[in-house]
């Protein structure tokens, strides 16, 4: 897709934009940021208007067409000139896999002006790759440019990230994310609700359309009427049991599992705090369960809301250090 179809970004997209239009733009870059925000897309996207037979817009607003044959062939991912490179079964990128773009970069374009290699989750070269890409990274073929995508850089070697100039990507605005979602014909409504829980995540933000997000809210409504109840610790951890719902694979699926509905929780206590403070419908993240938000309310305002919303954002953070699933559950609810 041309720059102007990509959501968010849009700093990084327009100094992009004008080093290609300058002429300027480094022929190895480190596109850095958290996953599922565009990292790859962007990279094909600068693929294209540095192929686009058909540019169009002037500067700063120079955009690739995404009609003529190098766009299309581009997107399709069938251009002679764009190669991306991802890790294979194993997980990993392998030195044969590098060895063969350096020999293909070796050559001049075969059909458009620049070729482009996009090296996708970047951090899964082998340190034996990362080495044999150190030469081509440091005085690349000219008409080349080589574009390492990852959201761990640090996993990369030293000598690698001082060759590269980095971009680095922030999280999407819920905005962005709203723009993205009701442009695939989601309603605003859903759609401000599911940005509000993917974190500035295009990814997240598209599974939990895919379905987890409304099952998500119902359980984290459920268990933060059930808290609202009692303060027994027993029948608390008895209510833990609705966040467990779903887990039983083990290890991360599980934990992403139980962080969908503590993500859901927060959103669900933010909105509490706001409508406690007769904030409008549209400050809500849910608006559509405005009723549940008012009932929330009811509870978690002032300090208690306070109280639980930090104790949701530490579950989770004790989830991102891999704390297991039953004790952040049980800890959670006995916090509320
Ligand atoms: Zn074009």
């Amino acid at each position: 897709m041309p720059l102007r179809a990509v959501v968010g970004h849009r700093r990084l997209l327009a100094l992009l934009a004008r080093s290609i239009e300058r002429g300027s733009l480094p022929p190895s870059l480190v596109f850095a940021g958290p996953s599922g925000v565009g990292k790859r897309t962007v990279a094909i996207a600068a693929a294209q208007l540095l192929n686009c037979t058909n540019r169009t817009g002037g500067a700063p607003d120079i955009d690739a067409c995404g009609e003529c044959a190098a766009c299309t062939r581009i997107a399709r991912g069938v251009h002679a000139d764009v190669i991306t490179v991802q890790p294979g079964d194993s997980g990993s990128i392998k030195i044969e896999q590098v060895r063969e773009v350096i020999d293909r970069a070796a050559y001049r374009p075969f059909e458009g002006r620049f070729r482009v290699v996009v090296i996708d989750n970047a951090e899964a070269l082998v340190p034996a790759a990362q080495n044999a890409l150190l030469k081509t990274l440091e005085e690349p073929p000219s008409s080349s440019i080589f574009i390492l995508v990852t959201s761990q850089p640090d996993l990369l070697l030293p000598t690698v990230l001082s060759r590269c100039p980095r971009l680095r990507f922030g999280a999407l605005g819920d905005d962005d994310l709203v723009a993205l979602l009701v442009g695939r014909g989601r309603p605003e409504h859903e759609a401000r609700a599911v940005a509000a829980a993917a974190d500035g995540s295009v990814q997240r933000a598209l599974e939990a359309i895919a379905g987890d997000l409304v099952g998500g809210r119902e359980v984290a409504t459920q268990v933060l009427l059930n808290a609202a109840s009692t303060a027994e610790p027993p029948r608390r951890i008895e209510f833990a049991k609705a966040l467990l719902a779903g887990t039983g694979s083990g290890g991360a699926a599980d934990r992403e599992q139980l962080a969908v509905y503590l993500r859901a929780m927060a959103s669900l206590l933010r909105d509490a705090s706001l409508r406690s403070v007769d904030a409008e419908d549209r400050a809500l993240a849910n608006p559509d369960l405005r009723s549940t938000v008012d009932r929330l309310a009811q509870t978690y305002r002032g300090e208690r809301g306070t109280r639980a919303f930090t104790a949701v954002d530490q579950a989770l953070a004790a989830l991102d250090r891999n704390a297991g699933v039953k004790i952040v559950a049980d800890w959670v609810v006995l916090q509320l």
